[in-house]
């Protein structure tokens, strides 16, 4: 290792560039996400691709449970705004975030429809929309290119894994390179990109997780979501560690910790890091509770970056 080697300053206190530090500094305050259900299905659930979902999902584990009561969008970015004043006074903009299934699956005038009603609300500054990389085509991303000329788009694409094997295993329906042929095409219309990964899914190994970091880094992404594997009610995964927990190796915080560390390392500096982790409420897990909040992640991370050393984009090789 270069030990003369320091990581970049644009990471201030931190040895990774951390999304939050970057909206500060961009925006001069903090940027809040409100999420909202649109009614959305998605390809491997309404029987196009499958019935049953990737093997790991379950959205009522990510959904706030306002959303299921209120079908009205309105209303739901109203109770969100009002949850999230009380809890973060000091914020400044607001984004509708677009989050559960997929969100650009439907044709352009219902989507055209949705997104411009969010955007009428009067605190509402900007779009986070969550998809599947299959559910992008051309014309979708033409709209969305319109759309971030007026206002600020964000895309937040599934990647989940690099590895094909790891994506047949859990039942994706779709393979890397449909990934990164999106990514590419988003990118190409300058779109504001944010890949979400979900580490150890079975069949996932830690060196297909560094291979798949060094594919990462040569496509134009903006910001990461890492996220660990819960095992949720109501999956099939869940179905499957109940049957046989050894077909389920699950990652202490410990060993997760030092694979976001193994990606991170190979990562471009640039690349802003959005999300370390993810809570599901306990009666919808299934796995073992970690016991840590979330909110201790980014400690937990920059004292093992500093313990081995390290920092986002010091193995890094720019093609
Ligand atoms: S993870 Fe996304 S793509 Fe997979 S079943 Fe759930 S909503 Fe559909």
């Amino acid at each position: 290792m270069d030990t003369t080697a320091i990581p970049p300053s644009s990471f201030h206190e931190r040895r990774y560039n951390a999304y939050n530090d970057w909206v500060k500094r961009e925006h001069g305050g903090r940027l809040q996400k409100i999420s909202i259900d649109a009614g959305f299905t998605c390809p491997n659930r309404d029987g196009t691709l499958g019935v049953g979902g990737c093997s790991f999902c379950n959205n009522d584990g990510f959904t706030p449970s306002y959303l299921r009561e209120q079908r009205n969008i309105l209303d739901q970015i109203e109770t969100g705004l009002a949850f999230m004043r009380r809890r973060y006074p000091e914020t400044k903009e607001f984004l509708a975030y677009f989050q559960s299934y997929s969100n650009t699956y439907g044709d352009l005038d219902r989507l055209r429809t949705l997104y411009e009603t969010a955007l009428a609300h009067p605190d509402i500054s900007g779009l986070v929309i969550g998809t599947r990389p299959d559910c992008l085509p051309e014309v979708t991303l033409d709209y969305l290119a319109e759309l971030s000329q007026r206002v600020p788009v964000e895309l937040e694409i599934g990647i989940e894994s690099c590895n094909d094997e790891v994506l047949r295993e859990c039942l994706r329906g779709h393979d890397f390179a449909c990934t990164r042929d999106a990514i590419q095409r988003a990118a190409r219309r300058r779109l504001f990109i944010t890949g979400h990964l979900l580490l150890g899914l079975p069949r996932e190994t830690p060196a297909s997780l560094i291979e798949g970091a060094k594919s990462l880094a040569s496509l134009p992404i903006d910001a990461l979501k890492f996220h660990q594997l819960q095992i949720i009610r109501g999956t099939r995964l869940a179905n499957q560690y109940r049957a046989d927990p050894a077909s389920v190796p699950l990652m202490s915080p410990e060993s997760y910790l030092d694979a976001v560390i193994d990606i991170l390392e190979h990562l471009p500096p640039q690349i802003k890091i959005q999300r370390l982790g993810s809570e599901v409420p306990p009666e919808q897990r299934v796995s073992p509770d970690w016991g840590i909040r979330l909110a201790r992640f980014p400690a937990m991370l920059d004292a093992r970056l500093q313990e081995r050393e390290t920092w986002q984009g010091r193995l890094f090789a720019p093609v």
